[in-house]
């Protein structure tokens, strides 16, 4: 009987955890509406195919956009979707469920999620800043009297944040993540190579060749699109060491906003950080050499969380177990 829920509502990807399971759900975070009458036809995974398959009528949006919700209704109908999917046909009792959210909220933003929820059929509803939730879920002990930097790269935002005795002391964002990366790869090589692809081409080629630095062994690898002269199909060979160029000015934007909260930490808390590291979480801490281009631009330690993606659920959901030790970094509504 599950009676505990954590939510890891991601630009990209949202994440179910249930305590003593572990992640349930790990589904993109789409929703195909059809135009006509505004009607939810797929949620997640069955969603996500649809991009750019749908004839005129149907539409697949992203109801999250860089760290805001942008749609509530279509937020609404995702979570309600993925609550159902997690507790299956049998439900007697309704869960309590802990939700991430921005570390840049509005209170109003803030009253719209816990509606959101609470109208998805929970019976209360936990809510506590993304970065929070991270860093519990990179294990970091974030309620000792230490400072602790955890640094959260997704797919629409960059949110970084120093956390001492369980709150945020210093934190700031930018609309900088993993789609902005795919975005700039795609005009790289429509701009150097001629050629047009598309942005899952370009999500597949920085996964699979993708780097921050240059690295010393470089990787060839055959990618395939439409020559923009001829109009005809083409295969060009791209190496592993043009990306961390093509790369570089966003990637700075991520540098700047870390650089940002560094400036503005409290003495003591910053040589706490430089003592311990910075940890990464978030997909696009993946990305190959992004640690060493962190640490090399700052002058400070960074290390990659284990299993960065998972680190905001898993944080939800140890959370939820402990509610009494991590009150001061939640904020509840029933
Ligand atoms: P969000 O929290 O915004 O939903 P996630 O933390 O789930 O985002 O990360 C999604 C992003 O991580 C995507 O942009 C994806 O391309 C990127 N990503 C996933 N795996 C890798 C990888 N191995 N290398 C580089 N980027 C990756
Ligand atoms: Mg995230």
């Amino acid at each position: 009987m599950i009676r505990k829920i954590g939510i890891d509502l991601g630009t990209v990807n949202t994440l179910v955890f249930v305590p003593q399971k572990g992640i349930v759900l790990n589904e993109p975070s789409v929703v195909a509406v059809s135009l006509d009458d505004n009607r939810v036809m797929a949620v997640g995974v069955e969603a996500k195919r649809m991009i750019g398959r749908t004839p005129d009528t149907i539409a697949a949006v992203t109801p999250v956009r860089e760290g805001v919700i942008a749609d509530y209704r279509m937020t609404e109908a995702m979570i309600r979707y993925f609550v159902k999917k997690t507790l299956g046909r049998v439900r007697l009792f309704r869960p309590e469920i802990m939700i991430s959210v921005p570390a840049g909220i509005t209170s109003a933003e803030r009253r719209a999620v816990i509606e959101a929820v609470l109208k998805a059929g929970a019976k209360a509803c936990y809510i506590a800043k993304e970065p929070v939730l991270a860093a519990i879920g990179a294990g970091i002990p974030i309620n000792e009297p230490s400072g602790h930097m955890i640094i959260d790269i997704g797919g629409g935002t960059t949110e970084v944040a120093v956390i001492s005795l369980g709150g945020i002391v210093a934190w700031a964002s930018s609309r900088v993540g993993g789609i902005k990366i795919d975005e700039t790869i795609k005009n790289y090589i429509h701009r150097v190579h001629n050629l047009a692809v598309g942005e899952r081409t370009a999500e597949d080629i920085k996964i699979a060749i993708g780097s921050a630095v240059t690295q010393k062994e470089a990787d060839i690898l055959e990618i395939r699109g439409r020559d923009l002269v001829a109009g005809l199909p083409k295969t060009i060979e791209l190496n592993s060491n043009e990306i961390p160029k093509a790369v570089h000015d966003t990637l700075q934007e991520i540098i700047k906003t870390i650089k940002k909260v560094l400036q503005v930490t409290p003495p003591e808390l910053a040589a706490d950080i430089m003592d311990k590291g910075m940890v990464l979480a978030g997909g696009t801490a993946l990305l190959r050499g992004m640690d060493t281009l962190i640490t090399q631009e700052t002058g400070v330690p960074c290390y990659v969380a284990d299993e960065p993606l998972l680190c905001v659920a898993k944080g939800a959901g140890i959370a939820l177990e402990n509610l009494e030790l991590y009150k001061r970094a939640l904020f509840a509504k029933k």
